[in-house]
């Protein structure tokens, strides 16, 4: 293994890497040991929140017994890292509050375990933890209790949020690859504001089992890496039913995306020109390209729909017609579900309890005050407010009737259209401290991403472009139920056509 070989590592995705693995040019320790060190020189970016060498290194082994015994399954032996709300037994995990700070779990996340080295897992070492907003509340990740994470296109602007420390490490390439987790558009927000690939699948197509809660009705798990590909060959593991423990996971078979991705784009490539999108009917939602979303972004994601109109496609309009009433529903619906799940942390089942106290009440409030952050706090309110007797039929109820009516309108859109796009975020990643004292601003922000989500839909981010301050652009992906197949597709045509995603911020 030579030097110069070792040093371009992080240039590779997932899939390279993971040929090279196979071929036996490099290996796993290598590889891990590779990463772990570009981790340690970039920590400024505050993407990690927990790294143990030790542990690392011991999967990176075990995973390069398993090649040296001659198996070949896709992602052996492939470092990723997982957004800090995914529970590890190697690893603390804090959900980026106080409140777990120090916490460990004694079992690990369905998807951990499927991603991972443990027996029947798909072999992938697990280089660390990545910091996160609160309880995966926020969209720039600086309700993080520990640290902010900085953008590594330019580190005084936030990554996105939640999942800001994976869209960070994966855009920095710290890391291959890394989980997310998306409720009302953590994975595309970040994904889109770091110029990475991103997908949250059909709610239920991975186990939330081990995912800390925040709102369970919405909260779905997804890969996060450079490509439509890489996102498929993770995707391919981490999906899947996992009934016994989590019975919202879908009862479907797992599907191998890779393979289909690899299928659809045989003997494409970028010189001979992809196989095109052909017969693929894109909508477009009035409401979606209004006057709300920048015109940088706006040029951005008009340009890249350009591209896959010369692919094949036809461009459609369609009506999403409650698309602003998306924020104030899914502001009652999370926050009431949040509410819930965050009552198991009062300092006794689990979480931190205050040192001092009176009685029982006191040590409860005490706990739960120095435990939760601002936003936390905030939504406990919200959620415990639009519960209430009195409130419950006003608001709860109301907003679960229009998420049925904003789910309907995205099926009488699909009769016109095979895939929605998009912008994910109104601009391009804002300046940390720009929108922390105001809630308000950043749930604005969630415009595109929170109907998809209130729907249960597939969504995914693909890198389109750059806007304002040579910032990226994500243009959003939606599909219909169980459409993952067709969006990863849709997404791996335009990346054989485009290099996009293949940019990197110059100082990473
Ligand atoms: N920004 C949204 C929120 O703060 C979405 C977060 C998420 O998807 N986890 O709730």
């Amino acid at each position: 293994m030579s030097a110069a070989v070792n040093t371009d590592l992080h240039d590779l995705g997932v899939a390279e890497l993971a040929a090279h693995l196979a071929a036996g040019k490099v290996s796993s320790v290598e590889a891990t040991q590779h990463f772990l060190a570009r981790i340690g020189q970039h920590d400024s970016l505050g993407a990690f929140l927990a790294t143990d060498p030790d542990v690392s290194l011991a999967q990176a082994r075990a995973a390069d017994a398993r090649l040296a015994a001659g198996e070949r399954t896709p992602l052996l032996g492939v470092p990723l890292a997982h957004k800090d709300v995914f529970v590890t037994r190697d690893f603390p995990t804090t959900a980026g509050s106080k409140m777990l700070e120090n916490y460990r779990s004694p079992f690990d996340a369905t998807v951990v375990s499927r991603l991972g080295t443990a027996s029947g897992g798909a072999g992938m070492v697990t280089l660390g933890k990545l910091n996160c907003d609160e309880f995966a509340m926020g969209s720039a990740n600086e309700n993080s209790a520990f640290k902010p994470v900085h953008n590594p296109w330019d580190t005084s602007r936030v990554p996105g949020g939640s999942s800001g420390g994976s869209a960070a490490a994966v855009a920095a390439r710290l890391v291959p690859a890394a989980t997310g987790t998306d409720t009302g558009g953590s994975i595309r927000q970040p994904a889109s504001l770091a110029g990475i690939t991103g997908i949250k699948p059909t709610y239920g197509r991975c186990s939330r089992y081990g995912m800390v809660a925040f709102a369970s009705s919405l909260d779905q798990a997804g890969p996060m890496a450079r490509s439509a590909l890489d996102c498929a060959l993770l995707l391919s593991a981490m999906a899947g039913p996992d009934l016994d423990r989590d019975s919202t996971s879908l009862d479907l078979p797992a599907t191998n995306y890779a393979i289909d991705l690899i299928a659809s784009s045989a003997g494409n490539t970028l010189a001979t020109g992809p196989k095109g999108l052909k017969n693929l009917r894109i909508g477009l939602p009035t409401q979606f390209f209004g006057a709300g979303c920048a015109p940088d972004v706006l040029a951005a994601v008009r340009a890249a729909l350009a591209e896959f109109e010369k692919l094949g496609a036809t461009l459609v309009d369609v009506d999403l017609p409650l698309t602003e009433l998306s924020i104030p529903v899914y502001y009652v619906i999370a926050p009431a579900e949040a509410s819930s799940n965050l009552s198991r942390f009062d300092g006794v089942r689990y979480g931190h309890r205050a040192a001092h106290y009176t009685d029982l009440n006191d040590m409860y409030k005490k706990s739960r005050s120095e435990g939760f952050g601002d936003e936390a706090t905030r939504r406990i309110m919200i959620g415990t407010y639009v519960l209430s007797h009195g409130y419950y039929d006003a608001y709860y109820l109301k907003a679960q009737k229009i998420r049925r009516l904003i789910a309907e309108d995205f099926q009488k859109a699909f009769t016109q259209c095979d895939i929605i796009a998009g912008p994910v975020s109104p601009t391009v990643a804002w300046k940390l401290g720009e929108k922390s004292d105001d809630p308000v601003a950043s749930y604005l922000a969630d415009i595109y991403t929170l109907s998809s989500s209130l729907a249960g839909l597939p969504g995914m981010s693909v890198p389109a472009g750059f806007g304002a301050h040579g910032l990226p652009v994500g243009l959003q992906l939606i599909g219909n139920y169980f459409r993952e197949a067709q969006l990863l597709g849709t997404a791996h045509q335009f990346q054989l056509a485009t290099d996009w995603h293949l940019r990197h911020p110059a100082d990473y």
